[in-house]
C-alpha cells in the first residue's frame, strides 16, 4: 500500500500488529505522554483517541513531540542498513560469525544488534544463520541430490557437523528429518513470561521446543511436515506447567515430559544437563568428562547449543571454565536471569 492511499485506519490496524514492515512508513506521536513511536513499537498500546500519526520524526518533533527510547524511532533508516549488512555477512560467510563480529561491523554494541536484528528478521543472528544453513541443506535435499552433497553445499564442514546440527535441532532421526516432522501433530504457544516472550510445542510424547523470541514461523521451519496446532485443552495443562517451572525454576522440571532425539552423544550431554541442580553451573569440560569423552569439550558445547528445549533441559546451567557466564541462544540477558533467580 502506498503511504498516500493509507488511511489512519490502517496506520492504526498496523500499529495493532506491529507491523515491522512499516518502520519508517510513518511515526505514532501519543499527545499524553508527548512520545512518538514506530509502528512495531513492543510497548503498550497507546489509547486510540491519544494518538496522531506524523509523515515522519521531524513532523512529529515539531508538535514538541520527542523519540520513544524503546522503539528509537529515528533510527529505523540506520538500522535497515545495519541489518541488510549483517545478513550479507552471513550469507557470505562459511562459518557461523559471532554476534560480537556481526555488531562490530554495523557499529552497534551486541546487545543492540541483536535486538534491533531480532525485531526485523523475527530471528537472533544465530537463529537466522541456523536457519538459512538449514534452509540451504534441505533446499538441496529436495533437488534430489546426494544428502554429502548437500552438507557441503549448505556450508557444513562435514557430516558429524550437519547431523549434530540436524538431528538435535529436528528433534527427530535424520532419516526421518528429511520428512520434516512428518505424522506427527505439534500443539504450540507463544506465551508472554517474565523473560519475554517464550514459544512452548509439544508432540503427544512431551515439549519438543521451548524458546524465546520465536513463533509459528520458526516453529514452521523446524517442524515443516509436521501437523501444527495452536492451543489445544491437554496442551494447555502442560503449558502451564512449563510457564510455572520457566518463572521459579527452583521447583525442577522432572515433572516434565521432553520429547528430543538427537545423537546419541547429543543425547547423553542433554541427559547430563537435566542432572546439574538449580542454583550450580558446570563447565563444557565437565559435561564432556561427565558423557565419558573428557577431550570432546567443544563437540560438548555444541550439543548444548542444539539444544531444542531451553529451560528445562538447563544448557543455561552451563558456563566457561574461567566462570564467565559463556553464550547462549536466546541472549545472555535471559541467561543471567535464569541463574539469578536459581540463586547462583
Ligand atoms: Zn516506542
Amino acid at each position: 500500500m502506498s503511504r498516500d492511499l493509507m488511511t489512519d485506519d490502517d496506520r492504526w490496524a498496523a500499529v495493532l500488529r506491529r507491523d515491522r514492515a512499516l518502520d519508517g512508513r510513518f511515526v505514532t506521536g501519543v499527545l499524553t505522554t508527548g512520545i512518538y513511536c514506530r509502528p512495531s513499537c513492543a510497548a503498550r498500546h497507546p489509547l486510540r483517541e491519544n494518538v496522531r500519526f506524523f509523515q515522519d520524526g521531524a513532523a512529529a518533533r515539531e508538535t514538541g513531540l520527542r523519540p520513544c527510547k524503546r522503539c528509537l524511532p529515528d533510527d529505523v533508516a540506520r538500522d535497515d542498513r545495519a541489518v541488510i549488512k549483517a545478513i550479507a555477512a552471513i550469507k557470505d560467510s562459511e562459518e557461523p560469525l559471532a554476534l560480537a563480529d556481526l555488531a562490530c561491523r554495523t557499529g552497534y554494541s551486541p546487545t543492540h544488534f541483536q535486538r534491533v536484528f531480532t525485531r526485523h528478521t523475527g530471528l537472533s543472528p544465530a537463529a537466522y544463520a541456523r536457519a538459512l544453513r538449514e534452509e540451504r541443506a534441505r533446499a538441496a535435499l529436495s533437488d534430489g541430490n546426494r544428502v554429502t552433497d548437500a552438507i557441503y553445499d549448505a556450508g557444513f564442514s562435514g557430516p558429524s557437523r550437519f547431523y549434530e546440527n540436524m538431528e538435535g535441532r529436528m528433534g527427530m532421526t535424520a532419516s526421518a528429518w528429511v520428512g520434516g516432522g512428518k505424522g506427527a501433530t505439534i500443539h504450540w504457544a507463544v506465551v508472554p513470561t517474565s523473560l519475554g516472550e517464550m514459544l512452548v510445542a509439544a508432540t503427544e510424547k512431551g515439549v519438543c521446543r521451548l524458546s524465546f523470541d520465536e513463533g509459528r514461523a520458526a516453529l514452521e521451519k523446524r517442524f515443516p511436515a509436521a501437523t501444527l496446532v495452536e492451543g489445544g485443552a491437554e496442551f494447555a495443562a502442560l503449558l502451564k506447567q512449563v510457564v510455572e517451572a520457566v518463572e521459579a525454576p527452583t521447583g525442577g522440571f522432572d515433572h516434565i515430559p521432553i520429547d528430543v532425539k538427537g545423537t546419541a552423544f547429543q543425547e547423553a550431554v542433554w541427559r547430563e544437563l537435566r542432572k546439574i541442580p538449580a542454583g550450580e553451573t558446570r563447565s563444557y569440560a565437565d559435561i564432556a568428562a561427565a558423557v565419558g569423552k573428557p577431550k570432546a569439550v567443544r563437540a560438548a558445547g555444541s550439543a548444548n547449543g542444539a539444544n531444542n528445549v531451553a529451560v528445562l533441559i538447563p544448557c543455561h546451567r552451563v558456563v566457561r571454565s574461567d566462570g564467565a557466564l559463556g553464550g547462549y541462544a536466546y541472549g545472555l540477558p535471559i541467561k543471567e536471569e535464569l541463574l539469578k533467580r536459581e540463586g547462583r
